[in-house]
Formats: C-alpha cells, structure tokens, sequence
C-alpha cells in the first residue's frame, strides 16, 4: 500500500462561488482523511489538501468527475504545496476579496426539489416559506451587488440570521452550508399585501399569498415583485382583466406568456414534446413556446398566433401560490412595466409606475439588486432556440476562441444586449430592451456598471453598429475607448459562427432592416464570411419602403409597394382586397412616393418582404408590435402545413434566383407574382401563406448552395431574427442538408438583435 505524502494546491476557476463548491469540497476532504483547507478567493475557488497521495488523487479526480449541480468548472490548475502545517484538520477558510477578480456569477436557480419538500410538509420550520433556498438553488445575479460571493455583498446581508438558520450555515453537512440567501420565516424576508395606491393591507407571507390567490381569483390585477423584477398577474381565463392589462400596459395584440403549476396543466393547454418538456423542467425555468390547443385558453393571450410561451414555477412562492386552492389553475405572469420601458424593481417605483394598472400590490423586502427579465425559449427540429436570453442563463459564460483582451460590445438598437469579453470568455447581457427611452438606456448602463463590477473587467475597446443613429452606438462613441463598427448583418452571421466555432462559411441572414456598407438598408443577405472577412454576395431583391420607418409599421404600404413591383398597377381595381379598400388617392400617392424615390428607402430586408406578404393576404394593414405581421403570417402558413415542400415549387425556385449587378438576388417580386393568382382567385390564405413560405425557402435554399459550391465550402449559417420563423427554417435547414451541406444556426445566442453583441465581439475581438 501507497502510504507516502502528497500536498498540492488547486486553484478552480469558472461558476464555483455560490454553489456550494466549498462546503462540497469540505465533505470530499472529510472522506478522502485529507487536511487543508478551501478559500473563495476573488478568482474562483483555492484549495490546500495535503495526504495520502492516492487519497489526494482521488480527492481532485471526483472534483473533476462530479462537481457540484450549479457550479461550471472552466479551469483547474495544480501545484505543489511546499510545507503544509502540522495538523489534522481541513476548514473553510474566510473569503479573501484582495485578489484580481476573474470568478464567474452564478445564474438564479429554480427551487430545488429538496427546498420545494420544505415549503410543501406541514410541521418543517420552513412551511409555507416563498424564500426558501439553499446551496443548490435560489436567487444569485439578481442580489449581488459585488464578489466575492458572501451574504454581506448581496441584499440579504440587511437580514441577520437567527440562531437555527446560522447553525445550518455553519454546519459543513447541512444542505445550506454558506447558502448565502438562508432565510427562514423568523429572519429572512417576507411578503405584504397592498392596495391601488400602495397603502398596506395585510403583513405576513402566508397571508399575503392568501388574498393574492383570492384577488386573482376574483379577476384582479395583481402587481407581484418576484426574482429579477415584478410581474403583472391576472386569470389567464378571465378576458376581462386582460383586456384592462392590455390597455394598462400599452400592449394590444403582443402575445402574453402564462405561468401554470405542473406539467400536466401545461400539456393541457398546449403540445409538449420531449425536448420541450426538459426545458420547462429545467432549473432555468425559461418560457417556452409552444403549440397551442385549439380553443382551450382565450384567444385573448396571444391574438393571431398558433403558440403560447409558458413557464413553470421557479421560486418557492409560485408553487406556494399555486398550493392554494383559491388560486386560478393558469396565470398570465408578464413582466410588469408599461410597454418599451425596463422592468420595475424597486417597491415605490412600482407602486407608481403601476399605479392605475395593478389593483394590489403584493411586496417584499428583499431588495432587487439586478433585473433579470425571463428567458424565451422555442424549439426546432428537436435544438433549443433563444428568443430572448435571460433570467437563469445569465451570467454564464460563452467559450469562444480566438479571442483577447477585454471588449465591450454595445449591441444593436432593438431587443438590445450587450456583451463584455475576457481572453476566450463572452459574458453577452440580459434582455435590455428597446434602446429607445431614457429610462432603457439608464438600464443599459446600470446593467454595464454592475457586470463589469461583478465580473472584474474593464474593457479597453468597444464595438458598434454600423449605423451612427443607435443609442448604442452614440454610447460607444463616448465611451472615451476605441471604437469598432461592424455591419449589423455581417454581426448577426459572426454570433453563430462564434457559437459554433466555424472559421468559414456562406451566412444567410434573413433580418429586419440595418444599415449595410453601402448605406442602403439590407436584411435578406448572403455572405461569404472568413475570419473577420465578409463579402455580400447576393440579397432579397430591394424593394420600395414607400415612407421609410412609417412602413414597418403601416404594413400597407409594404404590401402596395410589392405590388407595383410585381407590375401590378396599384391605382387600379384589380388589387387583393384589403388593399382595394385604401383610398385612391393613397394609393396614388404611394405610386407618386416611389417613382419619385420621395422618402422611400429602397431594402432587401427579408422582415419588410414578410410584411408585404401578410398585407396583401389580409392579415392586417397595421402591427402593434414588432414582426407581427411574419408571426401571425406563420401561424397561418403552419395550418396548412404538413404535407413538406411539393417537389414542382421546389423545381420553380431556380427561377427566381437572377444575376444583377454581380450579386445574386432573389426576385421577391417575381416570387409574389406566382403567388398573385392564387390571392385574386380566392385561394384560401393558409394555402397561399404555406406556399410563400416553401417558395421564398427553396430558393434561398438554392441559392446558399450556388454560393456554397462557387466558395468551396460546405458550411452554411442561419441568423437573422426571421429565422425565429419555424417554417422559414426548418425548410431552408431541411433543403440544404439534403444537397450535402452542414447547417447551423443560434441555440445559445438568439439570432434575432439579440446575438447582435456577441457578433460584433467575434469580429472586432480578434481585429
Ligand atoms: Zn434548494
Ligand atoms: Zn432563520
Ligand atoms: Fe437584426
């Protein structure tokens, strides 16, 4: 037997603060007879055993084989302990703040089943507790205000533990050994219930989950301060308070996402695939998006649109609040703040920015240190796709190669993110929203300020969007730093590259509208990309924006516009009909604006194309909110769906592809002209929706391919938020990967504006 002595200090970097790492590591020396010791320094996690060698070996082998559930090793390193001191002991050493801070942040958890046992068994000291926690779960981004991770630097340290609550945090065997957020309901936070206007109700948790229940089910609007912000809550089956919440919150037809208490419930109101399942279990708790059962919840939640985002209970006090019988079985749970403006955190700046939209207020007073909206998932063809990246995946990091120093990217203007670089490492942002109010942009750079802070990095450049307009990029501008531009669309290919590795490819970014490099606005773009390079090699072929921005949201006008292109004469009476119902003159003066170029911005963007499309169908002239009209021109294309590409339309999409300029571009109005008999025959919409769909996929499909072979690469990337189109890209993934090519896309960076930032890092990181 092996009885010499080893001694060796390992230093773990990566999420290794605030889940339990070293209580975990306490236990595994304790079975391993090794002495020692474990600190949270500012970079990670240090540690000093010294023992039996094959016991020390053992010892780092089960850190590297079974770490603890939250924590995400990115590196280990090993040296020798030259001396270690004559005793027989292994302890947790005090936090050590002096270091260089490069330890990562841990995402909020959702309630671990242990902690969900708690809550749920009469007789525990934590029954009916919504602020039950330990190591394996609980709030983490969302209340720190600095690293190291210690209770004093996060908003629980206001809340001194009682005698039973520290006896648990200083017991290496306890499951809430230096749980930081341990709270029971004699010491940690509580709820209280309030009126309109603010005025205290009833105090005490318990209670307050009672009368939230009871309100809510007597179709109330209850404002609930949650985890990384508040939510508004009503009766996801009661059309009442929803239309009053729709008009509170400025937001008419937007979808809302519902929370309901298990599994079942949700696949009772909507399809549940396996892979869906997962997510919705997963302790990211994202909203996941899913098809809808016909005629089960009111149309009310999401008009026009064939799914619904739903979420599971994350913290303990969404299943508490479900326990009670009271409570309505599925509730809309949105974020709570009027429409374009950040989420509400803080306890008096609700009551006022609600005030006049939620009937009760149900408070806490544990104070929210970051917002963190809720994450949006969907998924296709059996991968995760990123709506929106948030609460639960933020902040982890994304390995990416090649990369060095530390760069801050700005984003894009739209659903903006920013992202913060160290070496290989991209830390991309929350959801910050539309950088168009003062009160986003003051979120932006509150947000910025803290994860630099909680992340140690300064950055010594900064990257933006083309366009010189954005908020962000006037952010960047003045940031005093060095500033890259890089093309919106070129940033939007560079996210899923940087994603998935790839040095080379033909991108294929079908997008809203960005400014591109000839200073015409782009958004359906094929690019060869290498390294930092890209080329455009083709695009959707421009068409009129008669009245520029006006006709993203005046979808009208997009639809005349493909019209006239398509050689249809728009004055005249032979138009589909809801657009025969414009006045003449309107349209006459649509003709006059583009034949004259007057305010009418010519644009390959694939979301204008989209546009056009729903308004000559009839799906509506006007949207409330952003990509509408492609999402409900989905909805309406995937009831027809089914059958797969008919074999003819995919022979017919050669023909659109034509050469102009030296590009290759897609002849959307050609494309529209074989769609137009349908629409003036009276063809069932679905019918002409579904066909638009395979029609505009087969021949960016082929179009990819030409480009492919032409560049001897067999490589093609998707992105661009069109693609958040189901349809759109399965067709395109499924065409191209019949003729040979691999084919990627976004799954753990959105492809809509969202990716943009860490696009922009991927190509600016490297210059
Ligand atoms: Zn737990
Ligand atoms: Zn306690
Ligand atoms: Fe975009």
């Amino acid at each position: 037997m092996n009885n010499h002595l080893k001694s060796i200090r390992i230093g773990i970097n990566g999420i290794v603060q605030g889940v339990g790492f070293r209580p975990y590591v306490h236990n595994l020396a304790k079975k391993f007879d090794l002495s020692g010791s474990v600190a949270n320094t500012g970079d990670g996690v240090l540690i000093h055993v010294a023992g039996n060698a094959a016991h020390v070996d053992g010892f780092l082998e089960e850190i590297k084989k079974n770490p603890p559930a939250l924590s995400k090793i990115t590196d280990i390193t090993v040296l020798p302990w030259a001396d270690p001191p004559d005793y027989n002991d292994f302890f947790i050493e005090t936090s050590d703040a002096g270091h260089v801070r490069t330890t990562l942040v841990s995402p909020d958890s959702a309630c671990c089943n242990a902690c969900l046992a708690d809550i749920m068994q009469p007789g525990n000291r934590r029954f009916d507790y919504p602020f039950t926690n330990c190591t394996n779960c609980g709030p983490r981004l969302t209340i720190i205000r600095k690293i190291p991770y210690d209770r004093k630097n996060t908003s629980m340290a206001r809340f001194v533990m009682c005698r039973e609550c520290l006896q648990e945090y200083t017991d290496p065997a306890d499951r809430r050994f230096h749980a930081q957020p341990n709270a029971c309901p004699s010491c940690g936070p509580g709820f209280s219930w309030h009126d309109s206007r603010g005025e205290l109700i009833a105090k005490g948790s318990s209670t307050a989950m009672d009368q939230c229940a009871r309100a809510l089910a007597e179709g109330s609007i209850a404002a609930i301060k949650g985890l990384g912000g508040f939510h508004l809550a009503v009766d996801a089956n009661s059309a009442t308070p929803i239309s009053r919440l729709r008009s509170g919150k400025s937001r008419r037809d937007k979808p809302l996402a519902v929370m309901v208490p298990d599994l079942e419930t949700a696949r009772s109101v909507a399809l549940v695939n396996g892979q869906e399942r997962r997510l919705l279990l997963s302790r990211e708790r994202p909203i996941v998006l899913l098809e809808k059962r016909l005629g089960v919840l009111p149309e009310e939640l999401a008009p026009g649109v064939s799914e619904i985002g739903i979420m599971l209970p994350y913290t303990p006090f969404h299943h508490l609040l479900f326990a009670r019988p009271s409570c309505p079985r599925v509730l809309v749970m949105t974020s709570a703040n009027p429409a374009g403006e950040p989420l509400c955190i803080d306890n008096r700046e609700a009551i006022s920015r609600l005030h006049g939209i939620a009937d009760y207020f149900l408070l806490h007073d544990r104070e929210i240190v970051t917002r963190v909206d809720d994450s949006v998932v969907q998924v296709v063809r059996g991968r995760k796709q990123f709506i929106r990246r948030s609460r639960g995946y933020v902040p982890a990091p994304l390995q990416v190669n090649g990369l060095s120093g530390s760069v801050l990217a700005c984003g894009a203007e739209l659903k903006n993110t920013f992202c913060l670089s160290r070496e290989n490492q991209l830390f991309l942002s929350q959801h910050i929203g539309d950088l168009k109010t003062p009160a986003t942009m003051a979120f932006f750079q509150e947000s910025l300020r803290h994860m630099q802070d909680i992340l140690g990095i300064t950055p010594e450049r900064v990257v933006c969007d083309l366009h010189p307009d954005y908020m962000s990029s006037g952010f960047a501008r003045s940031s005093g730093l060095r500033v890259t531009r890089v093309q919106h669309h070129h940033a939007h290919a560079a996210s899923v590259m940087a994603e998935h590795g790839l040095e080379e490819a033909i991108a294929v970014v079908m997008d809203g509208a960005g400014l591109g490099n000839d200073r015409s606005m782009w958004g359906g773009e094929f690019f060869y990309v290498r390294g930092c390079e890209c080329a455009r090699l083709g695009h959707l072929v421009p068409i009129a924006m008669p009245g520029g921005d006006a006709a993203s949201v005046g979808i009208w006008r997009m639809g005349l516009s493909l019209l006239d292109a398509a050689g249809v004469d728009i004055t005249g009476p032979d138009l589909p009909r809801p657009l025969a119902a414009i006045s003449p003159e309107n349209r006459s003066v649509i003709r006059i604006m583009i034949r004259k170029g007057l305010n009418t911005p010519m644009t390959s963007s694939a979301g204008r194309l989209f546009d056009a499309v729903a308004s000559i169908l009839g799906l509506r002239q006007e949207v409330t909110y952003e990509a509408q009209g492609a999402i409900e021109l989905e909805s309406l294309a995937r009831r027809a769906a089914g059958a797969g590409i008919p074999g003819d339309i995919s022979a017919g999409s050669k023909s659109l592809i034509i050469e102009r300029e030296g590009h290759l571009v897609i002849d959307s109005a050609a494309l529209l002209h074989g769609l137009l008999n349908q629409v003036l025959r009276g063809t069932p919409a679905h019918v002409t929706a579904l066909d638009f769909h395979t029609r505009l996929s087969c021949s960016v499909a082929l179009a990819a391919e030409q480009f492919a072979t032409r560049h001897g690469t067999r490589t093609v990337v998707l992105s661009g938020g069109c693609f958040q189109n189901r349809l759109l890209l399965e067709f395109v993934t499924l065409q191209l990967e019949k003729s040979g090519l691999s084919v990627y896309t976004g799954e753990n960076v959105p492809v809509n504006d969202g990716g943009i930032s860490m696009g922009q890092i991927f190509i600016a990181g490297r210059a």
